[in-house]
């Protein structure tokens, strides 16, 4: 199949409004709050979501029948990336983490009456949602096969026990999407079940709010305990024992939103260093004519541009309707690392300043930082690419044992 990476017409117009929207109001916001959301004023995000409304590029994502603007994956990268220019652009389009991440799984799995109770208000901004799956250790982390919380079924539902902890946007959060096993023991592959439990639901308890590197999530990132927490048997999300599955429906195309967000972060801060080594002068010139620092410029435009075309080549494929395992894993790996060289170039271009809190820089290099952790952390991600290409070469070897393909 030809592969078309081409966003439509409707998507230009949206990534164009939303560009004018983020610089002429988002940022003003941003730099106001210092850029620090985990305990940023209810009021500010829904006057945020209703300035986006206004400027007709709220809830791009979705399909119109959840009052989306429909916009395929390949459109969304192009949204994404501008909106991701402030760090308070996707909450300001609702297509923030975990919220556009938890849209899209209710979507795709939840039933016509879970869908009125929770992505209908998710979708218009009345909520916010979270999404537990990680645990302390001995629990999920990198392998979800630990997975430690249970289920255990009783008369009308199901009983809940476990901790589950960074679980982002749990404070505030209207309900939460928590994963636990439902069979089997932790180690084994299966046996997950997704549970949509609402955060008022007694047993459930926000312990704490962790304290992070990062701040520019809504709600922070935060612990649960849940000591026999009932939940009803119609607040499954999808089949029991078919969580793992569930996940994958969310997972691949998450990471990837997460990459096109931060990759529009890594070009604002390079805007800042091109801005600033066109400005300031050292030894006679600017420091856009010193060899160093052409050389840090370029690298900067290079990491952009090849990250903008691994998105939209994984974003392609699953606007294709593939799984986009590899293409996923692929992007992650390599935008996130390079959104912080690319942050961490600009810091070093601007000097003192890039240190200062008179620039944000300092700011948006701890928020991109953890993304080399969540969403499967670098070596998760290397460890599973590797594999598949051992796997191809075998088949490739195969295939030429039995004739069907040169060696
Ligand atoms: C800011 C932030 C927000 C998060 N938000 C959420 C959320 O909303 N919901 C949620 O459920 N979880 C969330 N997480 C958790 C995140 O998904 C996990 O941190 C991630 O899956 C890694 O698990 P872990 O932290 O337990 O690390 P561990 O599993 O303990 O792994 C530690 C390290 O081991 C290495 N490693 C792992 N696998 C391999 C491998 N195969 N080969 C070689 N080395 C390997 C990596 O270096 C890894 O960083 C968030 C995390 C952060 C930091």
């Amino acid at each position: 199949m030809a592969v078309d990476l081409t966003p439509d017409d409707a998507a230009r117009s949206v990534a164009e409004r939303t560009r004018a929207f983020v610089r002429g109001t988002v940022l003003a916001v941003e730099r106001e709050h210092r850029g620090s959301a985990h305990a940023l004023p209810e009021q500010v995000r829904l006057d945020l979501q209703a300035a986006a409304r206004q400027a007709g590029v709220f809830c791009p994502h979705l399909p119109p029948r959840w009052g989306g603007l429909g916009i395929d994956r390949r459109g969304q990268a192009l949204v994404f990336e501008e909106a991701g220019y402030s760090l308070f652009g996707p909450l300001a389009l609702n297509i923030a983490a975990p919220d556009e991440g938890n849209m899209h799984l209710l979507a795709a799995v939840a039933d016509p009456d879970q869908q009125e109770r929770y992505l209908r208000p998710l979708a218009a901004g009345l909520i916010r949602s979270c999404f537990a799956m990680t645990e302390p250790a001995p629990g999920a982390g990198s392998d979800p096969s630990a997975l430690a919380t249970t289920a255990r079924p009783v008369s009308g539902g199901w009983v809940l026990n476990g901790r589950k902890w960074f679980t982002t946007g749990a404070d505030g959060a209207a309900f939460a999407i928590v994963m636990a096993r439902t069979s089997g023991q932790p180690g084994d592959r299966g046996g997950a079940t997704m549970f949509l439990v609402d955060t008022d639901a007694p047993g459930l308890e926000l312990v704490r709010t962790i304290e992070t590197l990062d701040e520019a999530m809504v709600g922070g990132h935060g612990e649960f305990l849940l000591q026999d927490c009932f939940v009803p048997a119609d607040r499954v999300l999808g089949a029991v024992d078919q969580g793992f599955d569930n996940a994958q429906v969310r997972l691949a195309p998450a990471r990837l939103t997460h990459c096109m967000r931060w990759l529009g972060l890594a070009r604002h801060a390079q805007d800042v260093a091109l801005d600033r080594a066109a400005g300031r002068r050292a030894f006679g010139s600017a420091l856009a004519d010193l060899g160093m620092i052409q050389q840090m410029l370029a690298d900067s435009e290079i990491e952009i541009e090849a990250s903008r075309a691994l998105i939209l080549r994984a974003a392609w494929e699953l606007d294709s309707g593939g799984r986009a395992a590899q293409s996923t894993s692929v992007a992650k790996a390599f935008v996130a690392e390079a959104v912080w060289r690319i942050v961490d170039r600009s810091l070093q271009i601007c000097g003192s300043l890039g240190v200062s809190g008179d620039l944000m820089l300092g700011r948006y290099l701890r928020e991109v930082r953890p993304f080399r952790i969540y969403d499967g952390p670098s070596e998760t991600h290397r460890w599973a690419i590797s594999r598949r290409a051992v796997k191809r070469r075998a088949q490739e070897r195969d295939a030429a044992v039995r004739g069907a393909l040169p060696a």
